[in-house]
């Protein structure tokens, strides 16, 4: 009986592994295609000082539109692009398409580009990154590059030769989604991040949750001693807000501040409304 009722678990799933595999390779191959065929855009979501309201910078986000499926979210397709390689190239093209974009703005703000592990411990990285500068004649201090821990643990010492070359080009390094990986403490002292993110989950009700807050202090106290400015992510409500900034906080990023989207939608941010008048007379 309980065999019968293991065969019969068994052709109960089948069809539905298999439509999840044939799912997975056309998005597989979907994704070799999806640069060349101009299916991803990059949204954008401003990074505020918190002490004076000033929105000094910007996170870059992918968007992959899919012929069929419509918006496909990027945790579903960054790690099938990591396992198959196309991340290289999909990188590449963000990596470009962004530094292109803030180098055209009037003000000197600064862009986060996120990194995977894979094209961080792809040879040549660091060769990208200088060209990409190169050509599009953005300076490499305007350039911050989001690193998960995840991406560190792979390969440590391949990770921090890549970092160390681009940190001498000028360009700055974040610890992105700190305090969900592993071994946090000892990856601040061992990779030379510029910059901590804390991860939303450490942010989310931080008024009010005693736990939350106090994790939240320990990682200020944290960057203060490492001298490390952090950032908060995902910042929703007034309350969580003005909580980081009574515990001095440096910066914050989330839905209350401004959701991702197209560049123009922040241009009074990037444009300077003096240089527009100038260049019109
Ligand atoms: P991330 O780098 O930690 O980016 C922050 C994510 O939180 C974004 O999700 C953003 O839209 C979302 N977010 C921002 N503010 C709030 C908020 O107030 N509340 C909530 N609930 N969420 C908020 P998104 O755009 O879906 O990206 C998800 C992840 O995909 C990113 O996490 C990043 O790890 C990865 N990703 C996105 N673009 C790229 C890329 O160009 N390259 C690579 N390698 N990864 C990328
Ligand atoms: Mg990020
Ligand atoms: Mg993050
Ligand atoms: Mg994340």
């Amino acid at each position: 009986c309980a065999k019968n009722h293991g065969r019969g678990v068994h052709r109960f799933f089948e069809p539905i592994l298999a439509a999840q595999i044939r799912d997975r390779r056309s998005l597989e191959h979907d994704l070799r295609h999806a640069v060349e065929r101009n299916e991803f855009r990059v949204v954008y979501q401003p990074q505020m000082a918190i002490d004076t309201g000033i929105v000094v910078g910007f996170e870059a986000l992918l968007r992959w539109q899919h012929p069929e499926r419509g918006n496909v979210s990027p945790d579903r397709f960054i790690p099938i692009s990591e396992e198959t390689g196309s991340i290289l190239g999909i990188g590449e093209w963000v990596l470009r398409e962004t530094c292109r974009e803030a180098a055209s703005w009037d003000k000197p703000l600064r862009i986060a580009v996120n990194v995977s592990a894979v094209q961080l411990h792809a040879p040549g990285f660091a060769e990208l990154v200088h060209e990409v500068l190169f050509t599009t004649g953005l300076s490499p201090a305007r350039l911050e590059l989001e690193i998960t821990e995840t991406a560190l643990v792979r390969d440590p010492v391949r990770a921090l030769a890549a970092l160390r070359r681009v940190k001498a080009m000028g360009v700055r390094i974040a610890m992105d989604d700190f305090g969900t990986g592993y071994s946090s403490l000892s990856n601040l002292r061992a990779f030379p991040f510029d910059k901590i993110k804390i991860d939303r989950s450490f942010i989310r009700a931080v008024d009010v949750n005693h736990e939350t807050a106090a994790i939240m202090r320990a990682v200020l106290g944290l960057g203060r001693g490492l001298g490390l400015p952090v950032l908060a992510e995902g910042v929703e409500t007034s309350a969580e807000l003005a909580f980081l900034g009574a515990e001095h906080c440096h910066e914050a990023q989330g839905y209350l501040l401004g959701r991702p989207g197209p560049i123009a939608a922040f241009a009074e941010h990037t444009r300077d409304a003096a240089g527009r008048k100038s260049a019109a007379a």
